[in-house]
């Protein structure tokens, strides 16, 4: 699935990886396509599933992503 901007609605985002998945064939594969970013370690724990829109910096984890979520089911 796609991932889509929450900001700016542009589908040009990154998954943001830490460091250390850099090593993985298929992170490796990600970043060469630019569908990925590398950021060091020091991100801490949250950086599963954090994102990058490219477009306009605009920066969520996964948590954000479910919040938004729970509003659309609870319209
Ligand atoms: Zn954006």
């Amino acid at each position: 699935m796609e991932k889509k901007c929450y900001q700016c609605g542009s589908s040009n985002v990154a998954k943001i990886v830490p460091s250390t998945a850099a090593y993985i064939p298929e992170i490796k594969k990600e970043i060469a396509e630019g569908r990925a970013i590398v950021k060091c370690c020091c991100a801490g724990t949250g950086t599963n599933g954090q994102y990058l829109c490219k477009d306009c910096g605009f920066q969520w984890d996964y948590y954000y992503e479910r919040s938004i979520q729970n509003e659309k089911d609870s319209e």
